[in-house]
């Protein structure tokens, strides 16, 4: 499972001006540093694909690159950097909402999550948004690679736990690590999977 072609489209602050919704579109977001540009990277087989966020949290863009000519992946910018103004964030929270709530093209929303630590706040209060709004979404548990496996499997559980909470299910998951290439066979089948449908 690996990408052929990944380009780079359109970035936007307004998601009326996104390309078409004529194809399937999957979108990554998580908190500033969680490694999404390193996991979007990962998954393209691009080294630079996605600027490894040297300034986390300006960016707050919504950007577009076509895979394969068969899929869009969307690169989200990351929420709770602690030093964007609360204008910026709330700017942030209008684009994301307008986003997410009405791409028609939207399949799968991948939140990413550090392995390494207990349920935050931040993440919790995403999900549950997007639990209210009905949109689909999967977990990916990032920098895996910082801890044992055995550490990695309890902080999921008492993700799991926490989430059945208020959840009916856990969506579902995946492992990755971008420095030890783990996740992505995983995370391109699933994808792969929803495009055949
Ligand atoms: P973003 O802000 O979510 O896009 O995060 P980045 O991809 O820019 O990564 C933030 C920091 O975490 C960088 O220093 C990366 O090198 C590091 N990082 C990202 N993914 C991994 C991973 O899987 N393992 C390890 N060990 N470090 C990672």
């Amino acid at each position: 499972n690996s990408i052929k072609e990944a380009e780079f489209i359109i970035s936007n602050t307004d998601h009326s001006k996104c390309p078409a919704p004529d194809l399937p579109e999957y979108a990554f977001i998580g908190r500033s540093n969680v490694g999404k540009s390193s996991l979007i990277n990962m998954l393209s087989g691009r080294k630079s694909l996605a600027k490894i966020s040297g300034k986390p949290g300006k960016t707050q863009l919504i950007n577009h690159f076509l895979m394969d000519k068969s899929w869009y992946l969307v690169d989200l910018p990351g929420y709770g950097y602690a030093k964007v103004s609360k204008k910026v964030n709330a700017g942030w929270g209008n684009m994301i909402n307008n986003y997410l709530t009405s791409r028609e093209n939207l399949v799968c929303i991948f939140v990413l999550i550090d392995s390494r630590l207990p349920p935050q706040k931040i993440d919790v209060e995403f999900i549950d948004f997007l639990g209210r709004n009905q949109l689909p979404l999967s977990i990916i548990f990032t920098k895996a690679d910082k801890q044992s496996r055995n550490k990695t499997q309890q902080n999921v559980a008492v993700f799991k736990k926490n989430m059945l909470n208020t959840w009916d299910e856990f969506p579902p998951h995946f492992i990755s690590s971008a420095t030890e290439e783990k996740g992505k066979e995983a995370i391109l089948g699933f994808i792969e999977q929803l495009n055949e449908h």
